[in-house]
């Protein structure tokens, strides 16, 4: 036998047994972006690395180390060089926000997607190198209550898939106006216990100190006692950040504020926020993330114009759902057309004839008993079987109920109104 081949490290295939939670958390993304009136956006899988190492920042990880770059078989060394698969959505929305000259359309703009980031990260636990997120954009708005209205938003869809528990937790980080001092806080506390800091944090406390404060490696205390944003904060930064508050406590969302919430990258201000399971804070990565960037698009070369948004990994969200058995109810409105001996022009005339009705239908294209072709029909789920016999000349087929062994003869027409009906029932 020829030498298997396995997917590669830090991806995974999504096998049809978890294609009731896939369907359910990009069903509810979508309606979602519906009901708030976000329009849909598509950007390339690919972009110039350029545009993530400006947009992220040069100190943040996703650019430092996780940058998946590709090249193409063919091209100068320079051109080979050039491209990076998308680590998260916004720099490339932003992107096109520009390029298209968006920012003249009627806004803010609300702009939503679904579809596969890539991290060269090292694969462990809830870390891929492929993985999904659901993500929102509002650009052209500078809150705060928009910046509310996306929290709530995230909030409601790990409520609507089935999740318990899932708390945000939040913090402000101010804008260029307060953030200078409050980062030179920071290099004056941390200078002072430079011994207590790791490699890799006395380098993030010369290209970002802000970014310190999330090295999970450093001491509690440590990282308790440091400055808190929210103490440095502009009379401005600080009324937006009380009036995000508020409006959260009205519409019901429960979140904590959290101090070290500094969120990786640096275009980010003002509003920034993480979703994890209550409890579990520390042990388990964000379910979702987001903030607001009201310094991105001009750093990207277009005019200043403010915007914030959120990613949910869906990947976790879907382990998240499994950890916490949300129930996905099985349709039963499946049905398998079977029949007697080589009547295959039968069986597939009906099939075609309930898919016209809107029915999800598996022909058996076996010519065995009966008997096998049912019991093969209820191990692949069907609820019901259509039987076609010599009863079709009068335009009637057997109907099946394969749960309950009822069986009855229906009209062909009538099928779809009978299987709809009884898949209601429990
Ligand atoms: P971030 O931009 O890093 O805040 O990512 C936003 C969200 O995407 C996170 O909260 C996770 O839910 C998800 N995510 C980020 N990186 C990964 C990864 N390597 N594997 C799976 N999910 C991820």
């Amino acid at each position: 036998m020829a030498k298997t081949i396995s997917a590669p490290r830090g991806t995974r295939d999504l096998l049809p047994e978890e294609a009731a939670a896939w369907n359910r958390v990009e069903a509810v993304a979508r309606d979602l972006s519906r009901r708030y009136a976000f329009e849909r956006i598509e950007t390339p899988l690919f972009e110039r690395v350029e545009l993530f190492a400006r947009g992220l920042g040069e100190s943040s990880a996703a650019v430092e180390k996780e940058m998946f770059r590709v090249s193409g078989a063919t091209g100068s060394d320079e051109e080979r060089a050039e491209w990076a698969l998308r680590p998260e959505p916004t720099a490339g929305i932003v992107r096109a926000f520009i390029e298209h000259g968006m920012h003249v359309r009627p806004g803010p703009l609300r702009l939503s997607l679904i579809g596969p980031m890539f991290r060269y990260d090292r694969p462990q636990a809830g870390r891929f190198r492929q993985f999904s997120q659901w993500d929102v954009e509002v650009v052209g708005d500078p809150g705060p209550a928009v910046d509310a209205e996306v929290i709530e938003l995230a909030h409601r869809f790990y409520t609507e898939v089935g999740l318990t528990d899932v708390v945000v937790h939040l913090n402000s980080i101010g804008d260029a106006v307060c953030r200078p001092a409050y980062r030179q806080a920071l290099v004056d506390y941390f200078s002072v216990h430079i011994e207590r800091l790791t490699d890799d944090s006395r380098r993030r406390l010369q290209v970002n100190p802000l970014r310190v404060l999330d090295d999970k490696m450093l001491a509690a205390d440590l990282t308790e006692g440091a400055p808190k944003s929210a103490d440095h904060l502009c009379d401005e930064c600080r009324a937006h950040f009380r009036q995000v508050l508020d409006l959260l406590d009205t519409l019901g969302v429960r979140h904590i504020v959290d101090h070290r919430l500094v969120r990786g990258l640096d275009y980010y201000t003002r509003t920034a926020f993480e979703f994890v399971i209550a409890g579990r804070e520390g042990q388990q990565q964000a379910l979702g993330g987001g903030g607001r960037y009201d310094g991105l698009v001009e750093l990207l070369g277009g005019r200043a114009t403010p915007g914030i948004g959120f990613g949910i990994g869906l990947d976790r969200v879907v382990i998240a759902m499994q950890e916490q058995g949300v129930s996905l109810p099985q349709a039963s409105d499946l049905v398998a057309v079977v029949g007697f001996a080589d009547d295959h022009a039968d069986r597939l005339r009906v099939a075609g004839q309930l898919r016209d009705a809107g029915i999800a239908v598996r022909p058996d294209g076996s010519s065995r008993k009966l008997g096998k072709q049912l019991e093969a029909a209820a191990k692949v789920g069907a609820g019901w079987a259509v039987i076609v016999g010599e009863e079709l000349r009068t335009g009637l087929v057997g109907l099946k109920n394969l749960h309950s062994g009822e069986q009855d003869s229906v009209a062909v027409e009538d099928v779809a109104a009978r299987v709809s009906e009884g898949s209601a029932l429990p």
